[in-house]
C-alpha cells in the first residue's frame, strides 16, 4: 500500500462500504509500547476518507435494509459477533495486550469476556419492541396515540486508546442494535483489535454494505471531519474532556445528538469503620488498573486522620509488591504506558505535585524492565499530604498515580469527594452497608461502588455528573440514547365537526356538520 514501507508488518486499510480501500493519506505506524517499536501499518485517514465513509452509511441507513431489520435479526449478527470475539479470545488478547501495553491477564479475563457479554446483552436488548401505546384519550379529540423509536440514522463514534476493543463494542453494539449504520474511528495508538474484529465481521459476511465502516487516522483531521460532517445524526465520543468540549462545539454546527463519556478524577472514600485489608487492595485496584489509565480510575483517596498512617503504609508496602514489566508475561501487574507521550505527561504531574507540596511516599519515576528498556513504564505513584484544591488532586493524569488525602469527618469526605469538576465514579469502602449507601446517595456521580471499583455493568447506566460527560452507555438507557423518539397520532373521528381545527380554522362551517350529521 505504501512504497516507504520495507518490513513485513500487518496492514491495514480503511474499511467502507463492506471493502477494504486504500486512504488518501497512505500508512501511519502503530507503535508497540512494551518494546518501543512499529508493529503494524493503518491507513491515514482524512476528511475526504471521513466523506466516503459517511456516504457510505447515509445509503445503508436511507436505503438499506439495516434500520428495517427485525429485532431478533440484529440481535442473531450481535451474537453472532460476541461468537467470533469469543472464538479468538487468546488473538484479542495478545494483540490489546502488545498494542496498549496492558497485563494480558486483564485483557484475557477482562476486556475480551467483557466485550463478548456486552454484546450479547445488546442482543437481547435489540429485541425489545420500539413501541409503548398511551392511554386512551378523547380531549380534544377522540384519538389513538403511540409512541414509537427509531434509530437516529449514521453515528460517529470515536473511541479513546485505553480499552480499545472493549470500547468499540461500547459503541457498536447499542448502535446496531437500535438500526443505526456507523463510521467508527478507533484511536491512533491502539487501533488494531477493532480492525481485526471488522476483518473477522467481513470474512463471516455478517453485516450489510455501508453498516460498519471504519476509518482510522489523525483525530484532528478524521475525529474532526466526523463531528461536524452534516451527514452525521449523531457522535458518540470517549476521551478526554478537552476534546469532548471541541467535539461538543463541532457538532453544535447541525444540532447533532451527543454523548460524551469524558474525563473523571474519582475518590475513593475510605470510611472509619472500613475492612482495611480489603480497602487497601481495593483502593490499588482502582487506581492502578491499567496503569492508571481508566477514566473512572480512583485517583483520590480520602483517608481518616486518624488512620492514615496506619493505612497509608498498608497502600505502599503493597504497591511496591506489584510487578512490573512484560504485558505478555501472565505474572505481570502492570505494563507499560501506551506511550512514550503519555509517559511524559505522568512525569510532569509527578513534578507538579512535588512543587505542589505533597509528600511522594513511593514510586513517583520510570522502572528499568531488563528487555524492555524502551518502554514508557512508570513505577506505581502514591503521594500523601495532598491538598484538594491542586492540580494534582484536579487534574486527570492517566498513569499510576494515587493521591492521598486526610479527612477528620464523614461530611467533611463527602465535601471533598464532591469538590472536581468531574463526576464519574466513586468508591466508598465501608463494613457499614447501610450507611455506605446513605454516602453514595450524597456522592455526585454517575456511579458509585461500595467496596469495590471499575466494575461497569452492560445493563447499568455508565456516563459522568459535571465535567465527566453528557447521557449514559449501556444498558437500556444507552440504547435508548440511539432512537429517536417519534409521537404517532391518529385522529379516530370520522366527520370534521368535534376536531380542534373544527374550532379553530374553519371559518365556514357546513350546516349538516353542524347538524352532526
Ligand atoms: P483524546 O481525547 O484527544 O483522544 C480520544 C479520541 O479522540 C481518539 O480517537 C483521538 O484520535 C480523538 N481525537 C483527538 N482529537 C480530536 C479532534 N480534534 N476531534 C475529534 N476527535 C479527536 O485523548 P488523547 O489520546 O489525546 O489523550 C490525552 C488525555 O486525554 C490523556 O492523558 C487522558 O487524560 C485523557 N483521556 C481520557 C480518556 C477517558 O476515557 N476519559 C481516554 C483517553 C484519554 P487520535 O487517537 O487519532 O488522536
Amino acid at each position: 500500500m505504501d512504497d516507504h514501507i520495507t518490513d513485513d508488518l500487518p496492514c491495514y486499510g480503511l474499511y467502507i462500504n463492506g471493502s477494504w480501500v486504500d486512504a488518501e493519506g497512505g500508512l501511519m505506524p502503530v507503535n508497540e509500547p512494551a518494546l518501543g517499536r512499529t508493529m503494524a501499518y493503518v491507513a491515514r485517514g482524512s476528511a475526504a476518507d471521513v466523506d466516503r465513509a459517511v456516504a457510505a452509511a447515509r445509503e445503508a441507513f436511507d436505503r438499506g435494509p439495516w434500520p428495517h431489520t427485525p429485532g431478533h435479526e440484529r440481535a442473531r449478527i450481535l451474537n453472532a459477533i460476541a461468537d467470533l470475539i469469543e472464538e479468538h479470545t487468546a488473538e484479542f488478547a495478545e494483540l490489546e495486550s502488545r498494542n496498549l501495553g496492558a497485563p494480558l491477564r486483564k485483557t484475557t479475563f477482562v476486556d475480551i469476556p467483557w466485550s463478548v457479554e456486552h454484546l450479547r446483552v445488546f442482543a437481547e436488548l435489540a429485541t425489545i419492541h420500539p413501541y409503548e401505546a398511551l392511554p386512551w384519550t378523547d380531549i380534544p379529540s377522540v384519538s389513538w396515540n403511540f409512541v414509537w423509536r427509531e434509530p437516529i440514522g449514521v453515528c460517529g463514534q470515536i473511541v479513546p486508546w485505553n480499552y480499545p476493543l472493549l470500547m468499540t463494542i461500547w459503541k457498536i453494539a447499542p448502535a446496531l442494535a437500535a438500526g443505526n449504520t456507523v463510521v467508527l474511528k478507533p484511536a491512533s495508538y491502539t487501533p488494531l483489535t477493532a480492525l481485526m474484529l471488522m476483518r473477522l465481521i467481513h470474512e463471516a459476511g455478517l453485516l450489510p454494505r455501508g453498516v460498519l465502516n471504519i476509518v482510522t487516522g489523525p483525530g484532528a483531521e478524521v475525529g474532526d471531519a466526523l463531528a461536524r460532517h452534516p451527514g452525521v445524526d449523531k457522535v458518540s465520543f470517549t476521551g478526554s474532556t478537552e476534546t469532548g468540549r471541541h467535539i461538543m462545539r463541532l457538532a453544535s454546527d447541525t444540532i447533532k445528538r451527543l454523548t460524551l463519556e469524558l474525563g473523571g478524577k474519582s475518590p475513593s472514600l475510605v470510611m472509619p469503620d472500613a475492612d482495611l485489608e480489603l480497602a487497601t487492595d481495593g483502593v490499588l485496584f482502582g487506581v492502578f488498573f491499567n496503569g492508571g489509565q481508566s477514566c473512572e480510575a480512583g485517583t483520590r483517596c480520602l483517608v481518616p486522620e486518624s488512620l492514615h498512617d496506619e493505612f497509608l503504609e498498608r497502600l505502599v508496602t503493597r504497591a511496591r509488591s506489584l510487578r512490573i514489566g512484560d504485558p505478555l508475561d501472565l505474572e505481570t501487574d502492570l505494563g507499560p504506558l501506551v506511550s512514550e507521550a503519555q509517559c511524559r505527561i505522568v512525569e510532569e504531574y509527578i513534578d507538579v505535585g512535588k512543587h505542589e507540596g505533597a509528600r511522594l511516599v513511593t514510586g513517583g519515576k520510570r522502572a528499568r524492565i531488563p528487555g524492555f528498556e524502551h518502554g514508557p513504564f512508570i513505577e506505581p505513584t502514591i503521594f500523601t499530604g495532598v491538598q484538594n484544591g491542586t492540580r494534582l488532586a484536579q487534574e486527570e493524569i492517566f498513569g499510576p498515580v494515587l493521591s492521598v488525602i486526610p479527612y477528620r469527618t464523614v461530611t467533611e469526605a463527602i465535601e471533598l469527594a464532591n469538590a472536581s469538576r468531574y463526576g464519574l465514579g466513586a468508591a466508598v469502602w465501608s463494613r457499614d452497608l447501610q450507611g455506605a449507601i446513605e454516602v453514595a446517595k450524597r456522592i455526585r456521580t454517575g456511579t458509585v461502588w461500595i467496596n469495590d471499583h471499575h466494575i461497569i455493568l452492560p445493563r447499568a447506566p455508565f456516563g459522568g455528573y459535571k465535567q465527566s460527560g453528557i447521557g449514559r452507555e449501556h444498558g437500556i438507557y444507552g440504547l435508548m440514547a440511539y432512537t429517536e423518539l417519534k409521537h404517532i397520532h391518529v385522529d379516530l373521528m370520522q366527520k370534521r365537526s368535534g376536531r380542534v381545527w373544527w374550532d379553530v380554522l374553519i371559518p365556514q362551517r357546513d350546516q349538516s356538520e353542524e347538524a352532526g350529521l
